[in-house]
């Protein structure tokens, strides 16, 4: 059952329409104000499907040709690169939880 799902250029609100038979069309016009100055946005499982496949490019192996896993320097740089790329979308927390898990190396290794 498609949704669609229409944001008011008007007063900035967002109307969903459930499109119960195919043959079924819509009027889009905003709920709230009334307005049928209304845009389409693309549904939210559609962008966190996007969002995985940003993702997935950008784990992509090529990416890490010049990461020597044994390297903890290496890595870490990596790290950052992408703490950086995805800083804004994942928050604080995600770089966080990545630094953390940098600091949880075996202090042997920080002096290599
Ligand atoms: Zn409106």
């Amino acid at each position: 059952m498609p949704i669609y799902e229409y944001r008011c250029e008007i007063c900035g609100k967002l109307s969903s329409f459930l499109l119960l038979r195919a043959s079924e069309t819509i009027e889009p016009g905003c709920k709230y104000c009334g307005s049928t100055v209304v845009r389409r946005i693309i549904s939210r499982v559609t962008v966190l499907k996007s969002e995985e496949k940003r993702l997935e490019t950008l784990l992509d192996p090529a990416k890490f040709s010049d990461l020597d896993e044994n390297d903890p320097r290496s890595v870490e740089q990596l790290v950052r690169r992408m703490g950086r790329e995805l800083g804004d979308e994942l928050g604080e927390d995600f770089q966080e939880s990545m630094e953390g898990a940098l600091s949880d190396k075996p202090s042997s290794l920080e002096d290599v």
